[in-house]
């Protein structure tokens, strides 16, 4: 049995913040939450997007307490600021934490309660308000996938609520918001695009459909990475990862992704590495020990990265990925991640036992065992 949808409009649009108040018009918005973090919400984008919507006639209040691991108190603020200005729909601008904060919030204001009593797959009772976003990085892909992350700090854990109600109507792909990118951001964020289109391709969940998307976003950024990370305002190179991004986001929301995402985690969690960063850290260790299940697709991935080299092995293959991440930047080393060595081994056991309930490792090409994730960590 194969399921694939793709159930939103995606715009490219070079600009399209500026044409925001038409978008938002189409999804017949009349007064709009916003949601940003609070350096979006001061920036000239948000300025922007503000006078496209009064420039449509559509009222609109900002909602800028978003911080990175977003809370349930949050998404409770976030409530109280939308019915305090009678709201009737969101536009979510930022990476990955305001776009959960937004999925969050429009189901509590549709449906009532907490969003923890969503948790969970599928208990989403019915669509949920007009929503529209915008991404502001290119690597995560939350603008096409169906999950809310939201920590509840009471309980101190991270709860996801997953439906594909939760997903924009609209995702705008502006390629112009990434011109003010830093170049580490540009590079975490793509090597994340990148390593969920591999994962995304070489799982165990049939890749019919999303291996098409894979195999497309690893051609841009095969093409694009090197030189978005070089100038970010080069536009070409800036829409080739935006619509990557995107694309392995659709990927990934089709089957899931790999050991790197299940060991990268308890990585950003112990030590705040960036979440891009950790998983550029695993992905050439990851690679050489998924090996020994390739059914054929690495010669593929190669292919679609490296379209100039003359030969292929799996070893070659991996030393072009080691070089493609170098030359962005990405650590290689828990030195060079500033990561201590010591303090590392001393929960390596933690960090297994985390990333063995990740939903990630059951999908994992070759079958993983907790004395593997340790090998692993150790080898780091
Ligand atoms: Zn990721």
């Amino acid at each position: 049995m194969l399921k694939f949808s793709v159930p939103q409009n995606i715009i490219v649009d070079y600009g399209g913040v500026g044409r925001l108040g038409s978008y938002a018009s189409e999804l017949k918005m009349t007064n709009a939450l916003i949601i940003a973090d609070p350096f979006l919400a001061e920036a000239p984008l948000a300025k922007q997007a503000a006078e496209s919507l009064d420039a449509a006639g559509i009222k609109h209040t900002m909602f800028s307490d978003v911080k990175p691991n977003p809370t349930a108190v949050c998404v409770e603020e976030g409530e109280a600021a939308f019915k305090k200005a009678g709201c009737d729909s969101i536009i979510a601008i930022g990476g990955g934490s305001s776009l959960d904060v937004a999925k969050a919030i429009g189901v509590v204001v549709k449906y009532g309660g907490e969003i923890g009593d969503y948790e969970g797959m599928n208990n989403v009772p019915g669509p949920i308000v007009p929503f529209i976003a915008i991404p502001t990085t290119a690597g995560t892909g939350s603008e096409v996938t169906s999950f809310s992350v939201i920590t509840d700090e009471a309980r101190n854990y991270k709860l996801t609520v997953g439906s594909k109600l939760l997903l924009p109507a609209y995702a705008i792909l502006d390629p112009g918001v990434l011109a003010t990118v830093p170049a580490r951001v540009a590079a975490a964020c793509g090597t994340d695009a990148m390593v969920h289109a591999i994962e995304s391709f070489t799982n165990t969940v049939d890749s019919t459909f999303s291996g098409m998307y894979s195999l497309e976003a690893l051609r841009l950024i095969g093409k694009y990475f090197k030189r978005f990370y070089a100038r970010r305002d080069d536009a070409e190179a800036a829409r080739g990862m935006m619509v990557a991004a995107t694309m392995a986001g659709i990927a990934f929301e089709a089957t899931r992704l790999g050991l790197v995402h299940a060991m990268s985690h308890p990585i950003s969690a112990f030590f705040h590495v960036a979440h891009g960063e950790a998983n550029g850290l695993l992905l050439p260790s990851i690679l050489e020990f998924n090996a020994l299940a390739d059914k054929g697709q690495y010669e593929l991935m190669h292919e679609a990265l490296f379209p100039e080299a003359d030969y292929y092995d799996t070893e070659s293959f991996v030393q072009e990925i080691r070089e493609l991440l170098d030359a962005v930047g990405i650590p290689d080393s828990l030195e060079t991640a500033n990561v201590d060595r010591d303090a590392f081994l001393a929960v390596v056991d933690q960090m297994t036992e985390d990333a063995m309930k990740s939903g990630n490792v059951a999908v994992n090409p070759r079958s993983v065992t907790p004395n593997d994730v340790k090998a692993l960590y150790r080898a780091l």
